[in-house]
């Protein structure tokens, strides 16, 4: 059997797929799809355009492992692939108990707000704005330099929430640096 990932015919070895089950489902691999499948590193192109077959495969080790392997490459099309390919609950929740820290889905990645000078913003920073913003509706203006103590963040990245005299107002995260 050649390898099950990239179907080399040269240096293969039973892996069992972990986390241990019984019985342990081997699946044929070679030597660099065993270390890829080890190690941390995302799949090239090359081995990740196989991949693309391969996690849609009957067999649950060659599925599973392709399915973990696909949360390393942070590429849109394999995000797009991974909400198509569908799992049973069991291989599903295998698959999952699979994946470490570094290699986590790309969906529970922290969202990433930057404020105008790319520095990071997090929930209950302050910032200062870096322009005059008018508070539409509000009928003042949020001066340039004014302090917004306890941001808080929103489900867009490019706005977070802020008081600015006494009024919770919504602030573009481009107009804003880290106080
Ligand atoms: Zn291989």
């Amino acid at each position: 059997m050649p390898c099950a990932l990239c179907s080399a015919t040269l240096g293969l070895v039973d892996f069992a797929v972990p986390p241990p089950s019984t019985p342990a489902e081997l699946v044929c691999l070679c030597g660099d799809c065993r270390k890829l499948v080890e190690g941390t590193a995302a799949p090239d192109p090359v081995i990740a355009g196989l991949l693309r077959d391969v996690v849609w495969s009957e067999d649950a080790g060659p599925q599973v492992l392709a399915w973990r392997l696909l949360h390393r490459v942070r590429e849109p099309w394999a995000a797009e692939l991974l909400e198509q390919v569908w799992l049973d609950e069991d291989r599903l929740a295998w698959a999952k108990a699979g994946l470490g820290g570094a290699e986590a889905p790309v969906e529970d990645a922290p969202l990433r707000v930057i404020d105008s000078n790319g520095t990071a913003l997090a929930e209950g920073d302050a910032v200062t704005l870096i322009k005059d913003l008018e508070v539409k509706g509000a009928g003042f203006t949020a001066k340039r330099g004014t302090l917004v103590k306890g941001i808080h963040l929103t489900e867009d990245p490019g706005l977070v929430e802020g008081r600015v005299n006494g009024m919770v107002i919504v602030l573009k995260t481009a107009f804003l640096k880290r106080a």
